[in-house]
């Protein structure tokens, strides 16, 4: 065998592909495209580590190899998944047009992992687009994802970054890499529209078993599997979208091929962190209408519930309309379980406890205020738990004044200790996040400079987002002009 094989081999990897065994409709087997001259630029060894996958043995050169492609692990089998998805509401057939998975390795304490090269070459899903990434969107990825994880959201992880050697063609030449992401499945939404689509109700039992296999093991034995699949994904989703909410996160790119069926967070593409609070906000480029806007979030997320509903009624009851009623009925759900769900969790933001059926005004009105004084969405909330906050010149201000006395008398219908208020806000109101500013700073040194410093060093800043005790200024600092001007780019 292969001298790099064979070191490769031995970093701990464990794959048992069960996805490559589904119908062969859903994926093609195919073989990576080798890359030039590949070369390693970041490595997730706290990700290794928790994968049970040890690579201090590894010299860079053969790393490089094995996350370029041009050598695999041995168990590795590579395919590309079959999917579909409304893409700003428009059906398209889609696949992994630039991603092809590897394996799933199953780590020491026996979690599934995809492991999954993006960036990796045309795929027969590639249409007419040439398969690959460039170094500052698979660099984006990788701190973005990161930084989701450390903020206690459900995410894909990355494990590593290369370079191929290669230049790509966008607006301008630019380095090729590839992106190594870690999931605990790439089973989407738009997986189900594709075999919908096909009207292969045969693939789609499988699928939901699949699903159920790998996600929610706790609904095996129930009788309608599909009903029940679909009111646990609206759960999760729910809960997604709730935590994308309390940190002001943007995904920008809200179709079905991007939302899980793991209820992870998945496809970095033009998101980004809001700075200024304003709920219509939108970075990517191409969203015009505002689709994807912050504050659309929660409709869009229930809107693609549907299009998931929609793939499960011939198995939710053979009778059609009798299947519609119910998928209808789960679906008109969703705005209660969201808004008891986006309650609670903005209580916690404000340090308050128990119930008041005036709790969600007093948050409107905070919002409202944070919109018209355009304060910072991520730093207001730290203020409110500094001592003496008021004295700072934003808060003089007599709504804000107005708005502070009713949320002081609410805190003491707490019946708890403003400690504890205090803590558990701090457990929800991160300090630091990824901010667009510095973000971009990071990847301009990256990429265009091979300058890797800063972006490591803010990647272990983003480690610790709760950290209150961390001196983090240079991290917490808002733009001078608004964030409004920040734009994030598809097709990246
Ligand atoms: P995304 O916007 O990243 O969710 O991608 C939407 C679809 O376009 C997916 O099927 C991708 O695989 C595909 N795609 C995006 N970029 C490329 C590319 N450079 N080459 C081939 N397919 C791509
Ligand atoms: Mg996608």
């Amino acid at each position: 065998m292969n001298k790099i094989i064979e070191k490769i081999s031995k970093a701990g990897w464990s794959f048992d592909n069960t996805y490559a065994r589904l119908p062969n409709i859903l994926l093609s087997k195919i073989l990576p495209i080798p890359v030039k001259s590949p070369k390693l630029i970041v490595l997730n060894e706290k990700l290794s580590e928790e994968l049970g996958l040890d690579f201090s043995l590894i010299n860079r050169e053969n790393l490089s190899q094995m996350f370029s492609g041009n050598y695999l692990p041995k168990g590795s089998e590579t395919i590309a998944q079959a999917y579909a998805g409304h893409q700003f509401g428009h059906f398209t057939l889609l696949g992994d047009g630039r991603a092809l998975m590897i394996g799933e390795h199953i780590s020491k304490n026996k979690k599934r992992f995809d492991i999954q090269f993006k960036g990796s070459g045309i795929t027969p899903y590639s249409r007419n687009a040439d398969g690959r990434a460039a170094l500052g969107p698979m660099l984006r990825e990788y701190i973005i994802s990161e930084a989701m994880h450390y903020l206690k959201i459900p995410t894909t992880r990355s494990l590593a970054v290369v370079t191929t050697g290669e230049n790509i063609m966008r607006e301008n030449k630019l380095p090729g890499a590839i992106l190594t992401r870690v999931a605990s499945s790439h089973l989407r939404v738009g997986t189900f529209q594709f075999a919908a689509i096909n009207g292969k109700e045969e693939v789609l039992k499988i699928l939901v078993d699949y699903s159920i296999d790998r996600h929610y093991q706790n609904l095996k034995k129930d009788k309608n599997k599909a009903l029940s699949l679909l009111r646990s994904v609206i759960k999760k989703q729910v809960e997604l979208v709730t935590h994308w909410m309390r940190v002001g996160f943007i995904h920008g790119v809200m179709n079905t091929d991007n939302m899980t069926i793991s209820g992870e967070t998945i496809d970095y593409g033009p998101c980004a962190f809001m700075d200024i609070y304003d709920p219509e906000t939108v970075f990517s480029s191409i969203d015009l209408s505002g689709r994807y806007a912050y504050f659309n979030q929660p409709g869009i997320a229930k809107w693609n519930l549907a299009r998931f509903a929609e793939t499960l009624i011939p198995l939710i009851d053979k009778k059609k309309e009798i299947a519609i009623k119910i998928a209808e009925e789960e679906i008109n759900n969703f705005n209660n379980i969201y808004e008891v769900s986006w309650l609670e969790m903005m209580k916690k933001k404000i340090g308050i406890f128990g119930e008041n059926n005036k709790d969600k005004e007093l948050i409107e009105e905070l919002f409202n205020w944070m919109n018209n004084k355009k304060a910072d969405f991520t730093n207001t909330f730290c203020f409110l738990m500094e001592r003496d906050f008021e004295k700072k010149e934003i808060f003089k201000d007599s709504n804000f004044i107005k708005w502070h006395k009713r949320w002081k008398i609410r805190l003491n219908q707490n019946r708890k200790s403003f400690n504890e208020s205090i803590k558990i806000m701090k457990d929800n109101n991160p300090q630091v996040i990824p901010r667009n500013i510095k973000v971009e700073e990071v990847l301009n040194l990256a990429s265009k400079d091979m300058n890797l410093k800063p972006l490591e060093d803010f990647l272990e800043v983003l480690k610790r987002p709760y950290d209150y005790g961390k001196k983090l200024e240079e991290y917490k600092l808002v733009p001078k002009t608004t964030s409004q001007i920040y734009k994030t780019y598809c097709g990246t």
